[in-house]
């Protein structure tokens, strides 16, 4: 699968690792030290603390004339979000030693477009991507790395579909691979591309990653570096479980099934095109560039049953007991389509010869569970319905699960030892992955007896 990758590296680095200009000389510092980084993607400043807003969502507060912090408690006004803007690139440059004053005014204009609708929040979505490249690149060439910002609406990273969710264009690749980083390294925006008559359009959140996978694909680079503020995926939530360490290598499968269930660490779709080229994906910190990250890799020879343990809290468990439903044709399709019509995504719904559960967000059943359930009653006539609240969902997961009991029977036993009753339990059809439900407050010990019993420690 890796036949025709070549040994160029693309980095991408997000949010936390420009959102000033001391974590940029980090950023030059990492491109310097390996000369096949020649591709370099950048999001918009994230967060330099956990009380500040990103530059990205201050962005669209603006392009939202104060709707997007309305709901903040205390909401931002639209001019604070400008002033936010305009200092954090301000305060980049001065700390950079770049001249602000021109880009600084460039910037003053854009954020005044006249442009409405969902024109006006792409485009302002995207400046944050768009000043970071520039300044990145400004900085490069300063620092005697001669780079230029390859911006989406010059080169054309061409994209369809909705304004705020767009796609990229097949004929994307091509343009990106055309891109001539044999003189100076390319800095590119990630987040944003321009449709066919120019106008800006954004992916969904998170998107940066998503042009880095691009980029990475189109250029067939032997490896995609995704440098974040953390060390890796990790074993388990280190919030939770501080010794959780980070995973060395993991396979794109196994990564989605960790990430499906609570595990942040990568936008989706960005794995699409580097799974299909077998591009492998090196997740990074850019505050501790020589710990080892985490390698998701097409392939690999498992060694353990169980590489990482996902954990969903605030789940709520719909059950349902009637006579035979198993024997009654449609019967989990309709259940399934009334939690459709009420906007419900499911994630699990276990069933039985007269009974069936739906375990969803509970969050998603505020304001609507009544409804849900006389629809419920009216259109399936169940005995009994019941629901419960507050379940935790922990999901141990590995490819070396496949066709071995061992670990389920571990993790059964670790449970029962501590007297945790089991309110769920699925093998996932994959057979990598189970997940054991258990009630909310027996969740913190759970996850650390199913972390000992499956993981730490070896
Ligand atoms: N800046 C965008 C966001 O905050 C995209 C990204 O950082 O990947 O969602």
């Amino acid at each position: 699968m890796t036949t025709g990758l070549n040994d160029t590296i693309v980095c991408k680095f997000g949010g936390s690792s420009v959102a000033d200009a001391d974590q940029i000389v980090k950023v030059r510092d990492i491109v310097a030290a390996d000369e096949r980084r020649r591709h370099i993607v950048v999001s918009a400043p994230g967060r330099r603390h956990a009380h500040e807003e990103k530059v990205t969502d201050h962005l669209l507060n603006i392009a939202t004339h104060g709707a997007h912090f309305a709901e903040r408690r205390p909401p931002i006004a639209v001019e604070d979000s400008t002033k936010a803007v305009n200092t954090r690139f301000g305060e980049i440059l001065v700390g950079l030693d770049l001249p602000s004053e021109p880009m600084l005014q460039e910037l003053d204009r854009d954020l005044a477009t006249d442009l409405e609708g969902a024109a006006r929040v792409a485009f302002l979505a995207s400046r944050g991507e768009h000043y970071s490249a520039r300044i990145v690149a400004a900085f490069l060439t300063a620092s005697e790395m001669p780079a230029s910002a390859r911006l989406p609406e010059d080169f054309g990273l061409l994209v369809d579909g909705p304004m705020l969710q767009a796609r990229v264009h097949p004929d994307t690749s091509e343009r990106i691979a055309a891109l001539d980083v044999t003189d100076e390294l390319a800095v590119i925006p990630g987040y944003y591309g321009v449709q066919e008559d120019g106008t800006v359009a954004v992916f969904s959140r998170g998107g940066s990653d998503l042009t880095g996978g691009e980029v990475a694909a189109a250029v067939n680079a032997g490896s995609y570096e995704n440098w974040t503020d953390v060390s890796g995926v990790f074993e388990a939530d280190p919030r939770v479980l501080p010794e959780a360490r980070a995973i060395p290598r993991l396979t794109f499968k196994e990564i989605r099934l960790l990430a499906s269930k609570g595990f942040n660490v990568f936008h989706f779709d960005a794995m699409v095109n580097c799974r299909r080229r077998g591009v492998p994906i090196h997740i990074r910190n850019t505050n501790d560039p020589e710990a080892a990250g985490t390698r998701i890799l097409n392939e690999r020879v498992p060694e353990e049953g169980v590489v990482g343990i996902a954990r969903l809290d605030d789940v709520g468990y719909i059950y349902l007991e009637k006579d035979d439903l198993s024997m009654e044709v449609g019967f989990t399709a309709s259940l399934l389509r009334i939690f459709q019509d009420f906007g419900i995504n499911t994630h699990h719904y276990p069933t039985d010869r007269d009974d069936i559960a739906v375990l969803v967000d509970q969050t998603d059943l505020k304001g609507s569970i009544n409804d849900l359930r006389r629809a419920i009653d009216e259109t399936l006539q169940p005995d009994a319905m019941e629901v419960v609240y507050n379940l935790s969902i922990l999901t141990p997961v590995g490819l070396g699960l496949k066709h071995n009991s061992s670990p389920v029977a571990d993790a059964l036993q670790s449970l029962s030892e501590r007297n945790i009753a089991l309110e769920m339990f699925h093998q996932s059809p994959s057979q990598l992955c189970f997940h054991l439900g258990v009630s909310g407050a027996a969740a913190d010990v759970a996850y650390r007896a199913l972390y000992e019993a499956l993981i730490g420690g070896d």
